[in-house]
């Protein structure tokens, strides 16, 4: 008997709460709230024509710590699942601390007036969450989060030690727009643009963004997708797993764009669109990037038109009693497979689904512990087998690992 608490009811909400409800066993209460009630309001009518379950919407500011713990303390949860933005990670976890409830998320803090973001705010709370017995599980979504987990299930399935980590993520799908980010527009493009980082033998090596002279990029070959160019980007699980993954020499992180995507970016930056910084108009202080963010597409709007598949994995080279050997776990996901079940496209999903098998890792006492944790610091075999049987299943082949020098 468990309520969960889920906040934020944009594409990744909307597949939290329906899974929630697909679970009903565990998650016997569903509360969803977000800054307005229209959108938790759409859902929870969807989620009653499927799956015949009632859940309870609500309105909250996440931005205000008090807020979130009123509603906290007038719903009951015995974990709330955070898949607002970013921003409000700091208040929802404040809110959690002040009324002692476990807390998950899919994405790590940024300050909305800095395109930045790592660990460092939110591994601040770690003795806090200690102190008052409670877990905060952060960054468990697809990547971050599954990809966290298959690094830690290759290790613990197959290797005394991992040597080097390729993390893939491919999403071969179309849809019927010209631009579109597959998820928040906003938090999207603040991450694709930034300066790229990967990890050699200790250091932070820097490249050129995405879309910028001098990017790293190579065709790989994915599964079921193909060869795909793909790109070399800092992604948030890298902070987490050079530092809990020992003895890691390379990790790098690769994700398929077309052409079309980087044009976009390119004139997008050159024309001052995705600033995040604000500027006058007749009279007014406006941020380009929230207007821009106004004129794009919702990713959700994206599901009823988009096939094809998402491909997301982990290259492991590790050492098993001396002998080296390489192993590539990935997840194939359906766009239009996952709208049939769930109304949602496949980036949705993919995010979607895994905080609420954490939930249910947490509630059912699997995964145990006070304080905050990233995915590969909890045991990932539970975690990936009950994510398969709730439609993101897992496939471990032997593969070669990636050269250690891609591009110039
Ligand atoms: P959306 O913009 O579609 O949804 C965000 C939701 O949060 C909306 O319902 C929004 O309400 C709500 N919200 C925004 N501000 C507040 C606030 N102050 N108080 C309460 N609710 C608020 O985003 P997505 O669903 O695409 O993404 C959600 C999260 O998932 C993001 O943090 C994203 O980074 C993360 N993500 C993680 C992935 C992973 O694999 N780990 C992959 C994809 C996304 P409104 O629309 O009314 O403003």
């Amino acid at each position: 008997m468990s309520t969960v608490l889920i906040i934020g009811a944009g594409g990744v909400g909307s597949v939290t709460a329906h899974k929630c409800a697909m679970n009903a066993d565990v998650f016997t209460k569903i509360h969803l709230a977000s800054r307005t009630i229209g959108k938790p309001n759409t859902i929870k009518a969807d989620i009653k024509r499927r799956w015949g379950v009632d859940i309870t919407t609500h309105a909250v500011d996440a931005d205000k710590a008090k807020e979130v713990a009123a509603l906290i303390r007038k719903t009951k949860p015995a974990v709330v699942i955070n898949v607002a933005l970013p921003y409000q990670d700091l208040a929802i976890m404040d809110a959690c601390l002040e009324t002692g409830v476990h807390y998950i998320d899919t994405a790590n803090y940024e300050p909305k007036d800095e395109a930045h973001f790592e660990y460092s705010w939110q591994w601040a709370y770690q003795s806090r969450f200690k102190k008052r017995g409670i877990m905060a599980v952060l960054g468990a979504g697809f990547d971050p989060g599954v990809t966290n987990a298959y690094c830690a299930y290759i290790l613990k399935k197959y290797f005394d030690k991992v040597r080097f980590v390729d993390i893939l993520d491919a999403n071969a799908g179309s849809h019927d727009k010209g631009f579109a980010t597959n998820f928040n527009p906003e938090i999207n493009i603040r991450e694709v643009t930034q300066e790229v980082k990967h990890f050699n033998k200790g250091k932070w090596v820097k490249t050129p963004a995405v879309m910028n002279e001098g990017s790293v990029h190579f065709s790989f070959n994915y599964p079921v997708a193909g060869p795909r160019e793909s790109y070399l980007l800092f992604h948030e699980e890298m902070e987490s797993l050079a530092k809990n993954l020992p003895g890691l020499e390379r990790l790098r992180f690769w994700m398929t764009f077309g052409q079309n995507y980087l044009t976009h970016l390119r004139v997008m930056e050159s024309i001052g669109i995705s600033r995040i910084d604000p500027i006058d108009f007749k009279g007014q202080k406006i941020i380009p990037m929230e207007f821009l963010k106004a004129l794009l597409p919702d990713p959700a709007s994206l599901a009823t038109k988009y096939t094809g598949k998402t491909v997301i994995g982990c290259i492991v080279t590790g050492v098993k009693d001396g002998k080296e050997s390489t192993k590539y776990i990935y997840n194939v996901c359906d766009h239009a497979k996952c709208f049939k079940e769930v109304g949602s496209q496949a980036i949705s999903y993919t995010a979607g689904v895994p905080p609420v098998i954490a939930a249910m890792m947490v509630l059912k006492g699997i995964w145990k512990g006070a304080g905050v944790f990233n995915v590969e610091q909890l045991d990932p075999e539970p975690f990936l087998n009950t994510l398969a049987k709730n439609g993101l299943p897992f496939k471990v082949v032997n593969y070669k690992p990636l050269p250690a020098k891609i591009g110039k």
